[in-house]
């Protein structure tokens, strides 16, 4: 007998991110899509029941949610997934107080995963890069990301996550050892310190490097995202292994077996 498969509510259905999904689920043989929810109406979901933020609470049983919104629609969201049971999982940025409790409380009832990034090459890196600071913490450090030119923020919130887990390895506290950009008579290397580095240009989605120097022998470690679709495909597998587990907190690493720092 075949396991039926998780049905899926999107939320953000008409946002970028929700775009993606919707374009990925339409091959997916892993996931029902059950209902979207979008700000704006869509004309392309056919009978699949489109409902505004609202009217979440008339959505039809599901058991896993995405979301890729604004974060003053996660509380209403999270207490929906509570409603019914379903996992949450949610790539929504900028979270303030009230989503950020808004996720623990519904993490009390189900099960929840939250990611800033949901690139599972960028988990892969980031225990990379835990490793091999763990296994040459003298090495100097150095973290370098682009990104598009309309990026608001320097560094990434990707990069940042990178040094948190080579400060994790290292036995580090990052915001002791973070040292953002180099110049001027300042500049000479501190030991210890972790570099980072922020370009800006055209349409990059998304590459992250680090470097480990040590005497006479460098590694570098690199992730490129080629389009927004690797946080798409990142989300549907998260939303997969999520579907049916116990209630509380999951990580992206979770997904692929691997350590979080
Ligand atoms: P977008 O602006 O294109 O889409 C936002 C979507 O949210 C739209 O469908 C909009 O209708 C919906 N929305 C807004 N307010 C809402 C509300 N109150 N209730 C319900 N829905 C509401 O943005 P996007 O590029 O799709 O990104 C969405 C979020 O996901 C942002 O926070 C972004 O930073 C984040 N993001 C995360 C990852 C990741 O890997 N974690 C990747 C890309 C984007």
């Amino acid at each position: 007998m075949s396991t039926p498969r998780p049905r899926l509510l999107i939320h953000g259905a008409s946002g970028r991110m929700g775009r993606s999904l919707l374009s990925l689920l339409a091959e997916s043989t892993q996931l029902q899509l059950v209902a979207a929810v979008a700000n704006a109406p869509r004309a392309d979901l056919g009978a699949l029941a489109v409902l505004r933020p609202a009217q979440i609470g008339q959505a039809p049983a599901f058991d896993v949610a995405i979301d890729f919104s604004a974060p003053q629609a996660l509380p209403g969201l999270a207490e929906a997934c509570v409603a019914r049971g379903a996992a949450l999982v949610s790539g929504t940025t900028g979270l303030d107080a009230d989503a950020l409790a808004a996720l623990s409380t519904a993490a009390l009832k189900v099960p929840v995963l939250w990611a800033a990034n949901f690139s599972l090459g960028v988990a892969l890196l980031a225990a990379l890069s835990r490793m091999a600071a763990s296994a040459v913490p003298d090495w100097d450090c150095e973290i370098i990301e682009t990104h598009h030119r309309r990026k608001q923020d320097a560094p990434s919130g990707t990069a940042l996550r990178l040094g948190e887990a080579v400060a994790a390895g290292r036995g580090q506290v990052l915001a002791d050892v973070a040292r953002h950009g180099r110049a001027g008579s300042e500049a000479p290397r501190i030991e210890g310190e972790i570099g980072f580095h922020a370009m800006r240009g055209g349409d990059v989605v998304g590459d992250h490097s680090l470097l480990f120097a040590g005497e006479a022998e460098c590694i570098e470690l690199s992730h490129r995202a080629l389009s927004r679709e690797v946080f798409a495909r990142g989300a549907l597998r998260a939303a997969v292994w999520l579907s049916g587990r116990t209630p509380g907190r999951y990580h992206i690493e979770d997904v692929l077996g691997l350590p979080h720092s």
